[in-house]
Protein backbone atom coordinates (compact mmCIF):
# COMPACT_ATOMS: atom_id res chain seq x y z
CA UNK A 1 0.00 0.00 0.00
CA UNK A 2 1.49 3.39 -0.70
CA UNK A 3 2.03 5.57 1.99
CA UNK A 4 2.56 9.36 2.95
CA UNK A 5 4.56 11.48 4.99
CA UNK A 6 4.37 15.25 6.23
CA UNK A 7 7.51 16.13 7.25
CA UNK A 8 6.74 19.14 9.64
CA UNK A 9 10.10 21.53 9.34
CA UNK A 10 8.67 25.15 9.83
CA UNK A 11 9.76 25.81 13.19
CA UNK A 12 12.25 28.38 14.35
CA UNK A 13 15.36 27.83 16.04
CA UNK A 14 14.51 30.45 18.65
CA UNK A 15 14.76 28.25 21.75
CA UNK A 16 17.64 26.47 20.23
CA UNK A 17 19.54 29.83 20.58
CA UNK A 18 19.72 29.84 16.37
CA UNK A 19 18.28 32.57 14.35
CA UNK A 20 17.98 30.34 11.44
CA UNK A 21 15.15 27.81 10.82
CA UNK A 22 15.78 24.74 13.69
CA UNK A 23 15.14 22.09 10.64
CA UNK A 24 18.24 23.53 8.63
CA UNK A 25 20.94 23.16 11.53
CA UNK A 26 23.32 20.73 10.77
CA UNK A 27 24.32 17.20 12.75
CA UNK A 28 27.35 15.80 11.67
CA UNK A 29 27.09 17.97 8.54
CA UNK A 30 23.35 16.74 7.32
CA UNK A 31 20.90 19.49 8.40
CA UNK A 32 18.08 18.03 10.60
CA UNK A 33 15.21 17.88 7.53
CA UNK A 34 17.37 15.98 5.51
CA UNK A 35 17.53 13.30 8.13
CA UNK A 36 14.13 13.37 9.40
CA UNK A 37 12.70 12.85 5.29
CA UNK A 38 15.59 10.14 5.05
CA UNK A 39 14.32 8.05 8.17
CA UNK A 40 10.74 8.13 6.36
CA UNK A 41 12.51 7.17 2.86
CA UNK A 42 13.88 4.43 4.13
CA UNK A 43 10.52 2.86 5.24
CA UNK A 44 9.52 3.15 1.03
CA UNK A 45 6.85 5.68 1.33
CA UNK A 46 5.27 6.87 -1.87
CA UNK A 47 5.92 10.44 -1.37
CA UNK A 48 6.86 13.48 1.37
CA UNK A 49 5.59 16.67 1.89
CA UNK A 50 7.98 18.66 3.80
CA UNK A 51 6.64 22.03 5.43
CA UNK A 52 9.27 24.95 5.63
CA UNK A 53 9.22 28.74 6.97
CA UNK A 54 7.88 30.70 4.48
CA UNK A 55 11.22 33.32 4.22
CA UNK A 56 13.36 30.11 3.58
CA UNK A 57 11.32 28.02 1.44
CA UNK A 58 13.85 28.17 -1.45
CA UNK A 59 16.89 26.75 1.17
CA UNK A 60 14.53 23.83 1.40
CA UNK A 61 13.72 23.19 -2.06
CA UNK A 62 16.96 23.26 -2.79
CA UNK A 63 18.07 20.38 -0.50
CA UNK A 64 15.69 18.48 -2.02
CA UNK A 65 15.68 19.40 -5.87
CA UNK A 66 16.51 16.21 -7.31
CA UNK A 67 13.54 14.28 -5.74
CA UNK A 68 10.26 14.11 -7.40
CA UNK A 69 8.44 12.21 -4.66
CA UNK A 70 9.16 15.24 -2.24
CA UNK A 71 7.13 18.23 -2.14
CA UNK A 72 7.76 21.26 -0.07
CA UNK A 73 5.40 23.60 0.75
CA UNK A 74 5.25 26.86 2.89
CA UNK A 75 4.71 26.01 6.83
CA UNK A 76 1.51 28.27 9.28
CA UNK A 77 1.88 30.59 12.11
CA UNK A 78 1.72 27.49 14.34
CA UNK A 79 2.44 23.63 13.75
CA UNK A 80 -1.09 22.45 13.47
CA UNK A 81 -1.48 25.11 10.05
CA UNK A 82 1.65 23.35 9.38
CA UNK A 83 0.50 20.18 8.85
CA UNK A 84 -2.47 21.26 7.33
CA UNK A 85 -1.07 23.06 4.50
CA UNK A 86 1.35 19.87 4.47
CA UNK A 87 -1.80 17.69 3.63
CA UNK A 88 -3.73 19.73 1.45
CA UNK A 89 -0.68 19.10 -0.47
CA UNK A 90 -0.73 15.48 -0.74
CA UNK A 91 -3.57 14.82 -3.54
CA UNK A 92 -1.86 16.54 -5.73
CA UNK A 93 1.80 15.06 -5.20
CA UNK A 94 -0.29 11.74 -5.32
CA UNK A 95 -1.58 12.85 -8.50
CA UNK A 96 2.04 13.26 -10.11
CA UNK A 97 3.57 10.30 -8.90
CA UNK A 98 0.71 8.58 -10.53
CA UNK A 99 -0.71 7.05 -7.08
CA UNK A 100 -3.64 6.57 -5.33
CA UNK A 101 -5.10 8.00 -2.41
CA UNK A 102 -7.84 6.49 -0.59
CA UNK A 103 -10.16 6.57 2.34
CA UNK A 104 -7.58 4.09 4.18
CA UNK A 105 -4.67 5.31 2.63
CA UNK A 106 -1.85 5.75 5.30
CA UNK A 107 -0.60 9.28 6.01
CA UNK A 108 2.21 10.10 8.79
CA UNK A 109 2.97 13.15 10.37
CA UNK A 110 6.28 13.11 11.69
CA UNK A 111 8.61 15.98 13.40
CA UNK A 112 11.76 16.95 11.91
CA UNK A 113 12.80 17.83 14.98
CA UNK A 114 12.84 13.77 15.93
CA UNK A 115 15.34 13.30 12.98
CA UNK A 116 16.82 10.44 14.80
CA UNK A 117 13.37 8.02 15.40
CA UNK A 118 14.69 4.09 14.58
CA UNK A 119 13.22 2.66 11.52
CA UNK A 120 11.20 0.19 13.50
CA UNK A 121 8.95 2.44 14.97
CA UNK A 122 8.18 3.93 11.77
CA UNK A 123 7.48 0.70 10.24
CA UNK A 124 5.42 -0.20 13.27
CA UNK A 125 3.25 2.79 12.91
CA UNK A 126 2.87 1.48 8.92
CA UNK A 127 2.16 -1.83 9.57
CA UNK A 128 -0.73 -1.11 12.27
CA UNK A 129 -2.29 1.41 9.92
CA UNK A 130 -2.71 -0.98 7.25
CA UNK A 131 -4.01 -3.61 9.92
CA UNK A 132 -7.35 -1.58 9.65
CA UNK A 133 -6.52 0.85 12.60
CA UNK A 134 -7.12 4.39 11.87
CA UNK A 135 -4.98 6.56 14.09
CA UNK A 136 -1.96 5.45 16.33
CA UNK A 137 0.70 6.69 18.21
CA UNK A 138 4.01 5.81 19.19
CA UNK A 139 4.95 6.85 22.79
CA UNK A 140 7.05 6.26 26.00
CA UNK A 141 6.03 5.98 29.72
CA UNK A 142 7.01 9.23 31.88
CA UNK A 143 9.47 8.55 34.02
CA UNK A 144 8.76 12.11 36.25
CA UNK A 145 5.94 12.17 38.45
CA UNK A 146 3.80 14.73 37.25
CA UNK A 147 2.10 17.68 39.16
CA UNK A 148 -0.59 19.89 38.20
CA UNK A 149 -0.32 23.67 39.47
CA UNK A 150 -1.59 27.11 39.13
CA UNK A 151 0.08 30.60 39.89
CA UNK A 152 -0.60 31.10 43.65
CA UNK A 153 0.35 34.83 45.84
CA UNK A 154 3.28 33.22 47.34
CA UNK A 155 4.47 34.26 43.65
CA UNK A 156 5.28 30.66 43.44
CA UNK A 157 3.59 27.96 41.70
CA UNK A 158 1.83 25.78 43.76
CA UNK A 159 0.88 21.97 43.90
CA UNK A 160 -3.11 21.96 43.10
CA UNK A 161 -3.06 18.23 41.36
CA UNK A 162 -1.31 15.46 40.76
CA UNK A 163 -1.73 12.54 38.04
CA UNK A 164 -1.49 8.87 38.17
CA UNK A 165 2.39 8.31 36.75
CA UNK A 166 1.51 4.96 35.33
CA UNK A 167 -1.56 5.77 33.35
CA UNK A 168 0.40 8.46 31.26
CA UNK A 169 2.33 8.32 28.24
CA UNK A 170 4.70 10.64 26.59
CA UNK A 171 3.85 11.10 22.67
CA UNK A 172 6.41 10.96 19.65
CA UNK A 173 6.17 10.96 16.30
CA UNK A 174 5.43 9.86 13.42
CA UNK A 175 1.85 9.53 14.38
CA UNK A 176 -0.23 7.38 11.89
CA UNK A 177 -3.53 8.27 10.16
CA UNK A 178 -6.14 6.83 7.64
CA UNK A 179 -5.70 9.63 5.03
CA UNK A 180 -10.01 10.49 5.49
CA UNK A 181 -9.41 10.62 9.41
CA UNK A 182 -6.78 12.51 9.47
CA UNK A 183 -7.94 15.08 6.75
CA UNK A 184 -11.55 15.72 8.86
CA UNK A 185 -9.59 15.76 11.70
CA UNK A 186 -7.47 18.60 10.60
CA UNK A 187 -10.16 20.80 8.92
CA UNK A 188 -12.38 20.84 11.92
CA UNK A 189 -9.71 21.83 13.79
CA UNK A 190 -8.70 24.54 11.67
CA UNK A 191 -12.12 26.08 11.99
CA UNK A 192 -11.36 25.75 15.98
CA UNK A 193 -8.09 27.60 15.25
CA UNK A 194 -9.76 30.49 13.75
CA UNK A 195 -12.92 30.65 16.11
CA UNK A 196 -11.05 29.74 19.14
CA UNK A 197 -7.33 30.49 18.47
CA UNK A 198 -7.24 27.17 20.16
CA UNK A 199 -4.23 25.05 19.11
CA UNK A 200 -3.31 21.25 19.40
CA UNK A 201 0.35 20.41 20.03
CA UNK A 202 -0.26 17.13 18.46
CA UNK A 203 -2.60 15.46 15.84
CA UNK A 204 -4.01 12.79 17.28
CA UNK A 205 -5.54 15.32 19.61
CA UNK A 206 -7.51 16.50 16.83
CA UNK A 207 -8.88 12.89 15.95
CA UNK A 208 -10.09 12.69 19.72
CA UNK A 209 -11.72 15.75 19.42
CA UNK A 210 -13.76 13.74 17.05
CA UNK A 211 -14.68 11.23 19.40
CA UNK A 212 -12.31 8.42 17.80
CA UNK A 213 -10.33 6.00 19.07
CA UNK A 214 -6.34 6.80 19.23
CA UNK A 215 -4.31 4.12 20.14
CA UNK A 216 -0.61 3.60 21.26
CA UNK A 217 2.15 1.98 20.02
CA UNK A 218 5.66 1.61 21.78
CA UNK A 219 8.02 4.76 21.15
CA UNK A 220 12.11 4.93 21.43
CA UNK A 221 13.90 7.56 23.42
CA UNK A 222 15.77 8.00 20.06
CA UNK A 223 13.18 10.05 18.91
CA UNK A 224 13.59 12.89 21.19
CA UNK A 225 12.74 16.17 19.96
CA UNK A 226 15.70 18.25 19.39
CA UNK A 227 14.95 21.32 21.71
CA UNK A 228 16.88 22.62 23.71
CA UNK A 229 21.21 22.80 23.09
CA UNK A 230 21.32 20.00 25.82
CA UNK A 231 18.83 17.99 23.01
CA UNK A 232 21.99 18.63 20.52
CA UNK A 233 24.49 17.42 22.39
CA UNK A 234 22.90 14.12 23.34
CA UNK A 235 21.81 14.29 19.67
CA UNK A 236 25.55 14.52 18.65
CA UNK A 237 26.71 11.86 20.72
CA UNK A 238 24.21 9.57 18.97
CA UNK A 239 25.34 9.59 15.75
CA UNK A 240 28.76 9.60 15.89
CA UNK A 241 28.47 6.41 18.19
CA UNK A 242 26.21 3.95 16.05
CA UNK A 243 26.86 1.22 18.89
CA UNK A 244 25.57 3.53 21.38
CA UNK A 245 22.55 4.60 19.79
CA UNK A 246 21.99 0.87 18.47
CA UNK A 247 21.69 0.26 22.26
CA UNK A 248 19.12 2.30 22.57
CA UNK A 249 16.64 1.34 20.26
O1 LIG B 1 7.69 23.86 18.20
P1 LIG B 1 7.70 22.37 18.32
O2 LIG B 1 9.00 21.87 18.89
O3 LIG B 1 6.51 21.76 18.96
O4 LIG B 1 7.70 21.89 16.80
C1 LIG B 1 7.56 20.55 16.47
C2 LIG B 1 7.75 20.39 14.97
O5 LIG B 1 6.78 21.19 14.28
C3 LIG B 1 9.12 20.83 14.48
O6 LIG B 1 9.62 19.85 13.58
C4 LIG B 1 8.85 22.16 13.82
O7 LIG B 1 9.70 22.44 12.70
C5 LIG B 1 7.41 22.01 13.33
N1 LIG B 1 6.70 23.30 13.25
C6 LIG B 1 6.09 23.65 12.03
N2 LIG B 1 5.41 24.86 11.94
C7 LIG B 1 5.35 25.70 12.98
C8 LIG B 1 5.96 25.36 14.22
C9 LIG B 1 6.61 24.14 14.32
O8 LIG B 1 6.15 22.88 11.05
N3 LIG B 1 4.73 26.89 12.82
Amino acid sequence: MPEFVVVTAAGSGLRLGYNRPKALIELGGIPLVRRAVDGVKRANVAGVVVTAPLDHLSEFEAIFADEPDISVVAGGDVRQASVYNGLKEIPKLARRLGVDLTETTPVLIHDAARCLTPSTVIDAVIKILEGGIDAVVPAVPVTDTQKVVAPSDAGLERVVGQVNRAELRAVQTPQGFHWGTIMRAHEEGMKRLYATGLEATDDAGLVEALGQNVFITPGSPLSLKITTKLDMVVADLLISNAELAKSFQ
